[in-house]
């Protein structure tokens, strides 16, 4: 009989014994502090009706969404992921992530929960948007696939992306939000999407069908931020929320944030995979353990083999987002930092790299010791008084930061590459987490998973977070 493998969590690297009960599938919320999108809006440039813009993706939860997506830990804010989210799912067509933020910084959510923000886009033609993101889709597509050999058996290469965009009027879908509103869900009711002409898409309060994502005649059925929308408009609880329904109702037009299109995300000019877009195939493989953690990930030397090859042939900038990919990733988890040394360790061996690799570990080093200076003083609170709460910015900036001392340390031991930390910083920080770690055992974060603790962190007593499943998440 063959032996099942000890279940091990994708995210951090550590078994999952141990993580608190509510992450969700494969565990995707373990270090993550939540997610977060954009929801996109524009008036048709003939007719002045109001439209939102939304994307194709068949999932075991629905069939379309808007561009929404997990934040990372060195995100600061939420308004950051929606904005990042929203340049990668249209694969740039709104504009680069500076662009967008800039539109929406600052806007409260329509949601108190979920956080969804607007991002209008002006005036514009169905056809136009769904054309251009087609085109880019084909160009990502081809990149994408010259990394079949990085990629596991039976998945896509370079990650799912939308199917296609597609507009919805929004008159109508309000329509449908306030008639799902009076049926109070009944029988898995949900605002389903049709396809009509030239990429329109017609609402439809209906239940469930029985493919994945799909409505009881064929439509397709909201993920869960387009179900959290269809409850927002219905009955708004927040100004921004008030602004949107007036924006279906009237077609009144909130400020534009007029898009320059920037380039397709994760491939370079010659239409070739990228630095970013190599790394985050590479990491996924690297650590990728399956539905129920149990599948072997690709070996961290193996991928180092074969990205070498691509790394080869990229420009200096672009190898540079490769490693700040990777050690962004290494910052996630002493396990992580481990795998990341390992690969970096591999791929100096047969490519020229080491001054890039110290470049780029040097400036993320940095400002991770920034943030982490920035929180504690904004705290006013260095010796750990207790503010009766988590402070989460620092929590997260201290953990990141400790994450990133053990990468340094394995990469000097592994790699004999050079790096240099601030001891003091780093004793600032580990006092910050040990400290908060014994003053908020009942309460710890969920998204911190205790084996991420326990083992690498030394000092940190294994039993403080012991059985402990952290607070209840939505
Ligand atoms: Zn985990």
């Amino acid at each position: 009989m063959t032996e099942v493998p000890e279940p091990i969590c994708y995210r951090c690297g550590y078994p999952w014994s141990g993580h608190a009960e509510n992450l969700g599938p494969y565990n995707k919320w373990c270090l993550r502090r939540w997610a977060a999108g954009v929801v996109v809006l524009f008036t048709d440039s003939v007719t002045g009706d109001p439209f939102f813009l939304f994307g194709k993706e068949k999932r075991l939860d629905g069939g379309y969404n808007a561009f929404w997506g997990f934040g990372e830990l060195h995100e600061k804010d939420p308004h950051q992921t929606a904005a990042r989210e929203a340049c990668e799912e249209a694969l740039g067509m709104l504009g680069n992530q500076q662009e967008i933020l800039a539109s929406i910084e600052g806007q409260e959510s329509a949601d108190a929960e979920v956080f969804l923000f607007l991002l209008s886009i002006g005036a514009q033609q169905v056809a136009a948007l769904v054309d251009r993101y087609h085109e880019r889709r084909q160009l990502w597509i081809s990149a994408a696939e010259s990394l079949k050999l990085l990629t596991q058996p039976g998945l896509r290469p370079g990650g799912d992306i939308m199917d296609a965009l597609f507009a919805v009027p929004a008159q109508e879908f309000l329509a449908a939000c306030w008639q799902l509103q009076d049926r109070r869900g009944k029988g898995g009711a949900a605002v389903s999407l049709h396809s009509m002409n030239g990429g329109v898409f017609m609402p439809k309060v209906e239940a469930k069908g029985s493919k994945k994502g799909a409505s009881a005649s064929g439509g397709l059925r909201p993920r869960p931020p387009a179900v959290c929308l269809a409850k927002l408009l219905a009955r708004p609880q927040t100004d921004t929320a008030v602004k949107l329904q007036r924006f279906c109702s009237k077609g009144l037009v909130l400020p534009p944030h007029v898009p320059k299109a920037a380039c397709v995300p994760g491939i370079t000019r010659d239409g070739l995979p990228d630095g970013s877009m190599l790394a985050v195939q590479a990491i996924f493989s690297a650590t990728w353990t399956g539905p129920r953690g149990t599948g072997l990930a690709c070996t961290a030397e193996s991928l180092a083999d074969a990205c070498a090859t691509f790394l080869r042939r990229l420009e200096p900038p672009d190898v540079k987002l490769y490693f700040a990919a990777w050690i962004e990733r290494a910052m996630d988890s002493p396990q992580q930092a481990k795998l990341a040394a390992s690969h970096i360790a591999r791929l100096v061996q047969r490519v020229p790299v080491v001054p890039l690799l110290q470049e780029q570990v040097t400036q993320t080093i940095g400002d991770a010791c920034q943030r982490v200076d920035a929180a504690l003083s904004a705290r006013g609170d260095v010796s750990g008084a207790d503010h009766g709460k988590i402070d989460h910015e620092s929590l997260t900036s201290c953990y990141q930061l400790l994450s990133g001392a053990s990468f340094v340390n394995e990469l000097v031991k592994v790699g004999g590459i050079n790096a240099s930390m601030q001891p003091a910083i780093v004793e600032k920080a580990r006092q910050h987490v040990e400290s908060t770690a014994s003053r908020h055992r009942l309460a710890w974060p969920a998204w911190l998973p205790p084996g991420a603790m326990q083992q690498e962190f030394g000092r940190i007593s294994a039993r403080k977070l012991e059985n402990n499943s952290g607070p209840a998440r939505a």
